[in-house]
């Protein structure tokens, strides 16, 4: 495993993260850059550990990769059982997602002036390779699905926050928004930091 690539990957988001308070004017600088280096990350699928990608038949699941110490981001991998999908949610920070495995739909809301919801154009399909952002000031709500029925997707989702911590909201079709925390699924991270283990691989 190439985690050398994930280590790297995590480097260049905390250059961006560090950059934006003085050099980055707007969140679009911040979300162009990390989306080049998303594409590029997930342009490889050699990095992941397995024990980041083992999908549950009860949801999808959601591994820390690595948590910034100050809580300016979180690196997360997203792992799709057949068939399964997420509830109508937002995020409350920006959010990058690139596609390393399968392939996923993700369909966009937008608010109605009276504040409920209704799809904001087509569900897109984002296939293997392919990056897309999400943010309070682009657009943050949107319901994804795993596109296939028989296999396992996995994508790479980078936060502006910890995102597993952060208090934010499903919307049911039938109700009010339902606060919520997701958490993550995995209690171990993966150790970026054993360069001692690649010293020949890379
Ligand atoms: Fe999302």
């Amino acid at each position: 495993m190439a985690i050398h690539k994930l280590r790297r990957f995590v480097g260049t988001i905390a250059e961006l993260v560090e950059r934006q308070p003085q050099g980055f004017s707007q969140e679009s600088e911040l979300i162009d850059h990390g989306l080049d280096a998303l594409r590029e990350l997930v342009s490889e699928d050699d990095w992941l550990p397995h024990a980041y990608a083992a999908p549950s038949p009860e949801r999808y699941q959601q591994y820390l990769l690595h948590a910034d110490a100050r809580q300016r981001f979180s690196v997360v991998s997203f792992v799709w059982g057949p068939g399964q999908q997420t509830p109508v949610h937002d995020h409350t920070v920006w959010g990058l997602i690139g596609v390393l495995r399968g392939a996923e739909y993700a369909q966009p809301y937008a608010r109605n002036a009276d504040g409920t919801l209704r799809p904001h154009g087509p569900e897109v399909r984002l296939g293997r390779g392919a990056v897309e952002a999400v943010s309070p000031t682009i657009g943050d709500i949107h319901r994804v699905r795993n596109a296939y029925d028989d296999r396992v997707s996995i994508s790479i989702h980078v936060y502006g926050g910890n995102i597993g911590a952060i208090r934010r909201s499903t919307y049911p079709a039938d109700g009010p928004p339902k606060a919520f925390i997701s958490g993550y699924s995995n209690d171990v991270l993966p150790n970026l930091w054993d360069l001692s283990k690649e010293s020949i691989a890379s």
